[in-house]
C-alpha cells in the first residue's frame, strides 16, 4: 500500500481562495481590513522565518498585518505593555506573539504574556481563556495547528468519531488541544509522551495517529496500523548525515538535496510509513502551511466577533 498524501499545502491555497472574498467584504463593509498585530521579541533565526511568512500570508489574504518588534534586551514590562497597546487598538483584532521569548524574561512569561492578549484578539488560541473555552467544548479561537489539522480530516472525509485517535505530545500548543479537538469530535483519545511505556503498540492502536514530538523519524512502521491516517505534525531541521541516511536510501530525492544543501526539513514520521499508512502528511507540504492559513481565519473570525457579526 502507498498511502493517500494530505496535501496541506493545496488546502491551504483552497482555504485562503476562500477566505479573501470574506476580508474584502469585510473592508468594505467597515471601512478597513481585520487587523493581525505579531510581536516578535529579539532575534531568533527560526521565529524570522515564521513571521516572515505570517506576514506575508496576512497582507496577501488583505490584512492589515504590523510587525512589532522588541530588541532582545526588552523586558517582560516592555512586552506587556505592547500587548497592552495592541489590546486597546481598534486597528487590530488578533494579536500573536511569536514564541520562544527571549529566555531572560524567565520560565513563566510567556504564558503570562499569552494570558494578557485579550481573549478576543487571542487568534494563537494560547490564553488561559481560550483553552478553557475549548475544554468546555465551547471554543472560540482555538490554537493554529490543531485546528488545522481537523479541517485537513474533515475536508479529506477521514472519518473521527467513534474511531481511534492518539497523539504523541502533550505540549499546551500542539498535543493537549489536538487532543481536545478530537475528543470532541467523539473520538477515543489516547495522548503519548515521553513516559509512555510501549509506545508502538500504543499507536499501533489508531486509527488516526496525531505526532507531534519533534524527533525526526520517530513513527516508524511498527508504530502504525494499516489504513491509518497519520498526521506529521513535527518539523526537525537535520543536518546529521546518519540521519539523513537513516530517513532516505541512497539516491533519493530527499538525500540527494541533503546532500547538496547539507540539511534537510523532515517530520517526526518515517518515510517507511508511507508503505503502511492509509492517508498521510507530508512534511514540508502537509500541516505547515495550514497552521498559517488557520491563523488568518482566526483572525478574520476574531474581526467578526469584535464588530459583532
Ligand atoms: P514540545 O513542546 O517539545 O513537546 C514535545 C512532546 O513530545 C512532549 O509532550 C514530549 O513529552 C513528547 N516527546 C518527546 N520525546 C518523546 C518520545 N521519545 N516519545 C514520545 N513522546 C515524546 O513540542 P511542540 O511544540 O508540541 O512541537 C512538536 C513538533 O511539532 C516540533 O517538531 C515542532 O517544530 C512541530 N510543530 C510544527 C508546527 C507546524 O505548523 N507544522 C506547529 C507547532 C509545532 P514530555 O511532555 O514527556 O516531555
Amino acid at each position: 500500500m502507498t498511502a493517500r498524501v494530505l496535501d496541506g499545502q493545496a488546502l491551504a491555497e483552497r482555504l485562503q481562495k476562500e477566505i479573501r472574498p470574506q476580508v474584502a467584504a469585510f473592508n468594505t463593509r467597515h471601512g478597513r481590513p481585520p487587523g493581525l498585530g505579531i510581536i516578535l521579541v529579539g532575534g531568533d533565526p527560526a521565529s524570522e522565518v515564521y513571521v516572515r511568512h505570517k506576514v506575508k500570508a496576512g497582507r496577501e489574504i488583505g490584512f492589515r498585518v504590523d510587525l512589532e518588534r522588541l530588541p532582545d534586551t526588552a523586558t517582560l514590562a516592555d512586552t506587556l505593555s505592547l500587548v497592552d497597546r495592541l489590546n486597546r487598538s481598534d486597528a487590530h483584532d488578533g494579536i500573536l506573539v511569536q514564541s520562544p521569548l527571549p529566555k531572560e524574561m524567565g520560565a513563566s512569561a510567556q504564558q503570562l504574556v499569552f494570558d494578557t492578549i485579550a481573549p478576543g484578539k487571542d487568534v494563537d488560541g494560547f490564553g488561559a481563556e481560550s483553552v478553557g473555552l475549548l475544554v468546555q467544548n465551547r471554543p472560540k479561537l482555538v490554537a493554529c495547528t490543531p485546528a488545522g489539522i481537523i479541517e485537513l480530516l474533515t475536508r479529506e472525509n477521514i472519518a473521527i468519531a467513534g474511531r481511534e485517535a492518539v497523539v504523541i505530545g502533550r505540549s499546551d500548543i500542539v498535543g493537549k488541544p489536538m487532543t481536545l479537538l478530537l475528543l470532541h469530535r467523539d473520538a477515543t483519545v489516547t495522548i503519548c509522551h515521553s513516559k509512555t511505556p510501549q509506545l508502538a503498540d500504543v499507536c499501533r492502536r489508531a486509527d488516526i495517529l496525531v505526532a507531534a514530538v519533534g524527533k525526526a523519524g520517530l513513527v516508524t512502521r511498527e508504530f502504525v496500523k494499516p489504513g491509518a491516517a497519520v498526521i506529521d505534525v513535527g518539523m526537525n531541521r537535520v543536518t546529521d548525515p546518519a540521519i539523513a541516511s537513516a530517513l532516505f536510501p541512497a539516491g533519493h530525492p530527499r538525500r540527494s538535496l541533503f546532500e547538496s544543501k547539507g540539511s534537510i526539513l523532515v517530520g517526526d514520521v518515517h518515510p517507511e510509513v508511507a508503505e503502511v499508512a492509509g492517508a498521510l502528511t507530508p512534511v514540508p507540504g502537509g500541516v505547515g502551511p495550514l497552521t498559517i492559513t488557520t491563523l488568518m481565519m482566526n483572525t478574520l473570525k476574531a474581526a467578526h466577533l469584535r464588530v459583532g457579526q
